[in-house]
C-alpha cells in the first residue's frame, strides 16, 4: 500500500469546494477501503491567493475532516503552475506519490483509481489524457488543439491532450524539484524528467460551479510562455528566414541587372531595389546568427539537470550494512 496525496490548485474556488471535498472524500475513503492506498493518504488544497472566501474554507475542511484534508496558502496569487509546484515541492517528502487535479473537478476523478493502479504496477508518470471533448465549447476546443498541434511543431515534446491531471512518485517529484528555472512550464517538464510513464483516459466534464479562471488572454499568456521557456525554435526561425531572404536576393539581383542592362529602368532604381533585398537579408540574417548566441546562453543559465539515475544494479554484499547482515546469517 502506498501513500497518494492529490494536491489541488485553488484560485477564488468558494463555489466548487463544497462539492470537491465531498467527492475526494469519498473517493480518498473508497480508496483506502479497496487497499489501494493508506490511511496517510490526503488531498491538499492550495490556496493561490484567493480574494474570497476560499482559504477560511479549507482550514474549516482541515478543521472537521483532518484525516483527509489539508491546506497550503500561498502568499499571493502566483499562477496555477506556482501553485501546482507549490503544493507538489510541500508534499513530495511526506507521500509516495502526487496526483495533480483541479478544484473544480473537470478531470474525472473516476480515473484516480486506473491511475494508482498504474503507479501500483510500476509507472512512475501516469498521464491523464481526455478521450473526449465533447463538453467544451467548439472555441475551448480548437485553441487548446491548435496550442498541441503548435507546441509539437516548436519542437516541445508534450502529452497530446493531457493537462495537469497526473500522478508523478515520489522520485519523479525529487526530479521535478531539481529543475531550478523561474518559468517553469509542467506539461513540458515532467516529459524530460523520464522514467517509466504511461496514459490513463477520462472524459472531461463541464465546471459545475463557479467561473473558468483561464480567460483567453491568460491561455495565450500560457502558450507563449510554454512555447519560449522551453524551445529556441523562433530564434532559428529568423535564421531560416533571413537566409532565404538572402538567397532571393541573389535571385533578384540577376533580375535587377538584366531590366538595368536592356534598358527598362529608371536611373538608380537597380542600386536601391538591390540594396534593400540584399541588406535587409543579411540583417536578418545577422539577428538570428546573434540570436542563436543569446539562446545558447538562455538554455546554460537554466543549468537543468542532465540526468536522473533511473536504476542502479548494484551488489549489496560491498556495502557495510548488508554485509554484517550476511554475516549474523
Ligand atoms: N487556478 C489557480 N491560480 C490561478 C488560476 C487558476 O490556482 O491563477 C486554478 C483553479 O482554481 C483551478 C485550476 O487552476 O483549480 C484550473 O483553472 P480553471 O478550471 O479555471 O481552468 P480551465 O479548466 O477553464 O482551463
Ligand atoms: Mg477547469
Amino acid at each position: 500500500m502506498k501513500t497518494v496525496y492529490l494536491v489541488i490548485p485553488c484560485y477564488n474556488e468558494e463555489a466548487v469546494l463544497p462539492e470537491t471535498t465531498k467527492r475526494l472524500a469519498e473517493k480518498l475513503s473508497a480508496l483506502m477501503e479497496k487497499g489501494m492506498i493508506t490511511k496517510q493518504s490526503r488531498a491538499v488544497f492550495v490556496d493561490d491567493g484567493s480574494k474570497d472566501r476560499t482559504w477560511e474554507m479549507i482550514e474549516a475542511y482541515h478543521n472537521t475532516q483532518p484525516e483527509f484534508f489539508e491546506g497550503i496558502k500561498l502568499s499571493r496569487n502566483e499562477g496555477h503552475q506556482n501553485a501546482l509546484l507549490a503544493g507538489l515541492m510541500t508534499v513530495r517528502t511526506h507521500c509516495d506519490a502526487a496526483i495533480s487535479l483541479d478544484a473544480d473537478l473537470q478531470d474525472d476523478i473516476n480515473a484516480i483509481d486506473a491511475m494508482v493502479e498504474r503507479f501500483l504496477e510500476g509507472y512512475d508518470v501516469v498521464y491523464g489524457v481526455r478521450s473526449a471533448r465533447k463538453t467544451d465549447s467548439f472555441f475551448k476546443r480548437s485553441t487548446a488543439q491548435g496550442f498541441y498541434k503548435m507546441m509539437s511543431m516548436m519542437g516541445v515534446d508534450v502529452v497530446y491532450n493531457h493537462a495537469d491531471y497526473r500522478l508523478m512518485s515520489q522520485r519523479a517529484l525529487d526530479g521535478l524539484s531539481q529543475y531550478k528555472e523561474v518559468n517553469l512550464f509542467l506539461r513540458g517538464i515532467v516529459p524530460m524528467i523520464g522514467y517509466r510513464s504511461t496514459t490513463v483516459y477520462y472524459e472531461r466534464a463541464k465546471r459545475f460551479a463557479g467561473e473558468s479562471k483561464y480567460p483567453l488572454k491568460k491561455m495565450l499568456a500560457f502558450a507563449m510562455q510554454g512555447i519560449t521557456s522551453l524551445s529556441i525554435k523562433p530564434i532559428r526561425l529568423i535564421t531560416s528566414l533571413g537566409f532565404l531572404i538572402f538567397m532571393v536576393s541573389l535571385l533578384m539581383l540577376g533580375y535587377f541587372l538584366v531590366r538595368h542592362f536592356t534598358g527598362h529602368t529608371v536611373p538608380g532604381w537597380t542600386s536601391i531595389a538591390a540594396s534593400v533585398w540584399m541588406i535587409g537579408g543579411l540583417q536578418l540574417l545577422a539577428i538570428g546568427i546573434i540570436g542563436e548566441y543569446i539562446g545558447k546562453i538562455y538554455l546554460e543559465s537554466k543549468a537543468r539537470p542532465k540526468y536522473f539515475i533511473e536504476q542502479w544494479l548494484h551488489n549489496d554484499s560491498y556495502d557495510a550494512d548488508a554485509s554484517s547482515e550476511i554475516r549474523s546469517l
